[in-house]
């Protein structure tokens, strides 16, 4: 069974059967760099610790301040990684998620990865959305993992999102809380939303 989100106020729920269009936001005011997140994704994903399919980085301000920043694959609608690779193994499936068949088509030439996008050995994997296991009705390794709930999976479908504890109406979330999107202006529509933290600027 799909995950099915929670109630939240003006939720209106998806018709069965109808895809979703997966979205994670993520709240830069919760996040405090502790990196359970990348953690989980590993153990999850059977990952060896060199490979960060969700990185944090910690960033300075022109304030002087600091904060940190998770960076999963962004899930582009017009994904750069997609458009390079030469063998088509980058695809994104129906719920606008962005895949790698690794399987089949992936000849880990790594083209994808200069755009930047981050296992089968010798090919290229990336986040993926925990889709094996939102189609489980779970919540993404990562976001069950953050104890500061500052990670969200959404569905721009359903217009709702949850950190698995608070359930929100996902547009008014983003708008009422201001929320951007990494290098927007380079118009390759990541499915990744932030929200910026208290007094930060963002030097995106
Ligand atoms: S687990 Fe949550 S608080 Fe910790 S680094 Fe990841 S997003 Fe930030
Ligand atoms: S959604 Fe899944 S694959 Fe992507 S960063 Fe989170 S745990 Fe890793």
């Amino acid at each position: 069974m799909p995950i099915a989100f929670p109630a939240a106020e003006g939720h209106v729920r998806a018709a069965p059967g109808k895809a979703r269009q997966w979205a994670m936001v993520i709240d830069l005011r919760k996040c405090d760099g502790c990196k359970e997140c990348t953690l989980a994704c590993q153990t999850e994903h059977a990952l060896p610790k060199s490979f960060e399919w969700i990185k944090v980085f910690e960033v300075k301000d022109s304030q002087g301040g600091k904060y940190f920043m998770p960076r999963p694959c962004f899930q582009c609608e017009n994904a750069p990684c997609l458009r390079v690779c030469p063998t088509g193994a980058t695809f994104r499936d129906e719920e606008g998620v962005v895949l790698v068949d690794q399987v089949d088509k992936c000849i880990g030439c790594r083209m994808c990865m200069e755009h930047p996008v981050p296992q089968i050995k010798g090919t290229v994997g990336k986040c993926m959305f925990c889709v094996h296991r939102t189609d489980d009705g779970k919540l993404p390794a990562c976001v069950e993992a953050c104890a500061m709930e500052a990670l969200y999976i959404g569905d721009l479908v359903e217009d709702v999102a949850t950190n698995g504890n608070e359930t929100v109406r996902l547009s008014t979330f983003l708008k009422e809380n201001d929320a951007f999107r990494y290098k927007e202006d380079l118009g390759t529509g990541p499915r990744v939303y932030y929200i910026a933290g208290h007094g930060q600027l963002l030097d995106n």
